[in-house]
């Protein structure tokens, strides 16, 4: 579906045409409609399916401009969140005059915000516990507010701000409309959608229409102690010009960037253990380009949505099979294809078992080309491919059941699965900005 067949108006249609918006996701085709006839939503979809523009177009549209009341606002788990939601409503409302969109979070001087909150935004965005700090002091009213959306709900219920959401909601008039976006629905998501939502539309984005499906997914088996050099490996072989690289711990994260800052590549640091200050510098440089490395942890990167990540790669495997569909979701954004890369040593061959029950995805053994020996590629308890050794890891089943009869073979597979995984007609063929390989035998250009 078109966006111009949508009851939008038509700054809105050029705003999003000017950002290449042509065709509605499936969460916007699901749910646009209903939420610009105020109806109320559940729309189960993750980051990295266009839910921000399902719920914020809708918004857009029905502010009233000349209003300079709360009509709209967006609860959202993190400040990087709410600074990206932020960021999309002023671009889709860039020619709507008069309509003001305000995060709000904290971290950040509250007068700051308390000053652009007097001169009558119509949209905020923001995290709970500002927000109710602001609802505290008088200085944000909801008694005009018509709409309110929950958006990663499930992150909001982890970090622990059910009860300040309850309480937002509780202050906003009777009669508004809510619309809640969740990637999972666990029990108390669903009981807040019960209580607080009146007769919901539930939309479901199925996980064949996940960006997850458009990610090129590879693995190097590796020995732990191997990984630096197995990633300094794919860096060259790849060269991707914006990719994120996770780390387990936040500790791992700082030695890792260390490690290849000494390799003089361009890297900065993601975690937990940095000021907000830094933080946000760190991420001015990434998205601006003029780093095109970053090392992460899974919490330091919550909510990060650069749309030009090229390359995610698992340094570690998560512990939770979950968050590695999370991280890989961070490429292959709408309307682009992306890689994802995993660097497994044998102590993780049951994360990654658990990965290939979970998402039931292939994933293709691969070495960067032009090596003939990946230091510590012998490590043999990481899940092999079935049948004949040249396809995908597909299942935790087949991955055992060839196991033992996996070394033999190897070279010969290896190169099998090389050719695989760079075959340009697969549906996993390489991103555009994968660098040429010096490798004959995978050398076969990317045709798109
Ligand atoms: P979201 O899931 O809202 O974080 O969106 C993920 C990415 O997809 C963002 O970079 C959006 O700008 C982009 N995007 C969302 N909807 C569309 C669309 N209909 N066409 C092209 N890109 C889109």
């Amino acid at each position: 579906m078109r966006f111009d067949q949508f009851d939008l108006s038509e700054p809105i249609l050029r705003a999003l045409e000017d950002q290449g918006y042509e065709h509605a996701t499936p969460i916007q085709e699901g749910t646009i409609e209903h939420l610009l006839r105020d109806r109320d939503v559940v729309g189960q979809a993750q980051t990295g399916t266009g839910k921000t523009a399902a719920f914020m177009l809708p918004i857009l549209e029905r502010v009233d401009p000349d209003d300079k009341n709360l009509q709209a606002l967006v609860l959202t788990p993190t400040r990087e969140l709410c600074l990206q939601v932020a960021d999309a409503a002023r671009g889709f409302s860039k020619y709507l005059d008069g309509v003001t969109v305000l995060p709000v979070y904290g971290g950040s001087p509250i007068r700051e915000q308390m000053d652009r909150l007097a001169r009558g935004p119509q949209v905020v965005v923001g995290t709970p516990g500002r927000v109710l700090d602001l609802l505290g002091r008088g200085k944000m009213h909801l008694a005009d507010t018509r709409m309110v959306v929950l958006d990663e709900a499930d992150e909001m219920l982890s970090m622990g701000f059910i009860d300040d959401v309850r309480d937002i909601l509780r202050r906003a008039p009777w009669g508004r409309q809510t619309a809640l976006f969740s990637a999972t629905m666990p029990e108390p998501i669903r009981k807040l959608a019960d209580e607080e939502l009146h007769s919901p539309r539930v939309v479901t984005v199925t996980p064949e229409t996940l960006a997850v499906e458009r990610i090129e997914q590879r693995m190097i088996e590796v020995e732990p102690h191997g990984k630096l050099a197995a990633l300094d490996r794919v860096l060259q072989a790849e060269r991707p010009k914006c990719a994120l690289v996770f780390a387990r711990t936040k500790l791992g994260a700082a030695r890792l960037t260390d490690d290849l800052l000494r390799k003089d590549y361009r890297v900065r640091a993601l975690h937990g253990d940095l000021s907000q200050s830094q933080r946000d510098s760190v991420m001015i440089s990434f998205r601006a380009g003029r780093v095109p490395l970053l090392v992460a942890t899974d919490v330091a990167s919550r909510g990060l949505d650069v749309s030009q990540i090229t390359h995610v790669i698992n340094y570690d495997l998560p512990d939770d099979a979950e968050v590695y569909v999370h991280r890989i979701g961070r490429t292959g954004r709408v309307g682009r294809d992306g890689a994802a890369i995993s660097l497994v040593s044998k102590k993780e061959a049951r994360k990654l078992a658990d990965i290939l029950a979970l998402t039931g995805r292939p994933i293709t053994p691969w070495r960067p080309p032009g090596e003939d020996h990946v230091e510590g590629a012998d490590a043999t308890d990481v899940p092999k491919p079935s049948g004949n050794g040249s396809g995908p890891v597909e299942g935790v089943d087949g991955a055992t059941r060839d196991h033992a009869a996996g070394r033999a073979d190897r070279p010969r597979r290896r190169r099998r699965a090389r050719r695989g995984a760079r075959n340009p007609s697969s549906p996993s063929a390489p991103t555009a900005n994968t660098a040429p390989s010096n490798d004959s035998a995978t050398s076969t250009p990317p045709s798109g």
